[in-house]
């Protein structure tokens, strides 16, 4: 009998939940806000509506298993978060047991951070599957930068599920305060959020009229107006990208000297600006590692098996709930 699994993507805005055949075809999906100020007896209620309603729409195949992405931190096996940022008033829900007994389904349900997830999905469905590394380091950035490291196709997680936060390693140890406690770590340099910030100062320094300009109409700042303020030669977004590469370049020269994985991959919706960011991001890699310039591929837009690869994700937005489905297959 046809087999599906369920994945949840638990994000800060939006719940989204949609069923996935064995063979990773969407089969059914349903979106709904994530009811955030309303507390997490709201959103785990809603979060079983929408679970029982894509299981009813993907039948008569046979439900496998359902995988919880949810922003992290997160301690496994148990799947409790640990004061999410972005989810005030969850810290220590203990989401697998609470869906366990909201559900009642007689399959394994499994809670994954969400940056894990996406590894996960990259590595089965996307470049990793492309090209043939079943091991691989994810950064996904985002409103913060997660990371996800997968070893011959499963992920990583450390002794309690806490592995993976590179995003909070320091790039310049006396910069600005993290939340996390630590300074100058890699996401403030390389999320959309630090895009944005780092576009307000160059603005206030008077290096960036596009964006002052925008500030001075009381519009907000994407990190996409500083994609294309920057493609249009704004001289400060131009300076924004060239530290986001900056960033990446060192927190790579250190993992890539840690792990020597076969493949790296920048995901989520900021590294869509890869063609503003990349040039940066090689020069500090091939200044800081002698690990990547002992194994670099002649060729960095190019796969090349055997050697050290940093490229762009394949799969878009959807990488966190695919890889969420993917939990209960391959991390059993
Ligand atoms: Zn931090």
């Amino acid at each position: 009998m046809a087999t599906f699994t369920v994945g949840v993507d638990m994000g800060g805005t939006n719940l989204r939940v949609a069923g996935f055949s064995s063979a990773w075809e969407r089969l059914a999906a349903v979106s709904v806000p994530t009811r955030v100020a309303d507390g997490p007896r709201a959103v785990l209620g809603d979060m079983a509506a929408a679970i029982r309603q894509v299981i009813d729409s993907c039948g008569p195949a046979e439900l496998e298993g359902i995988g919880i992405g949810s922003p992290g931190p997160i301690e496994l096996p148990e799947g409790r978060l640990l004061e999410p940022p972005n989810l005030p008033g969850f810290h220590a829900l203990a989401l697998r047991a609470e869906l366990e007994s909201l559900l009642d389904v007689p399959v394994p349900i499994v809670v994954e951070s969400d940056a894990n997830a996406a590894a996960l999905a990259e590595a089965h469905a996307g470049a990793g599957e492309q090209h043939g590394a079943d091991s691989l380091c994810m950064l996904t950035l985002g409103t913060g930068v997660g990371n996800g490291i997968i070893f011959d196709g499963r992920i990583w997680h450390g002794e309690r599920g806490m592995a993976g936060e590179a995003g909070h390693i320091a790039v310049w140890p006396d910069g600005i305060e993290c939340p996390c406690g630590n300074r100058g770590c890699l996401e403030l340099f390389a999320s959309a959020t630090g895009i944005v910030r780092m576009a307000r100062e160059t603005a206030y320094e008077g290096r960036s009229p596009r964006t002052r300009d925008l500030i001075e109409r009381g519009a907000p700042v994407t990190a996409q107006d500083v994609t294309r303020f920057a493609e249009e030669g704004d001289e400060g977004a131009l300076v924004v990208y060239d530290t986001v590469g900056r960033a990446l370049g060192i927190s790579l020269a250190g993992l890539v000297n840690t792990l020597n994985v076969p493949l790296y991959v920048i995901g989520g919706g900021a590294a869509a600006a890869w063609h503003l960011f990349s040039p940066a991001l090689f020069r500090e890699l091939e200044s800081r590692s002698y690990v990547y310039r002992l194994t670099a591929p002649r060729d960095k837009g190019k796969f090349t098996p055997g050697r050290t690869n940093v490229l762009p994700a394949m799969l878009g937005s959807g990488s966190g709930l695919l890889g969420a489905a993917m939990v209960p297959r391959f991390q059993r």
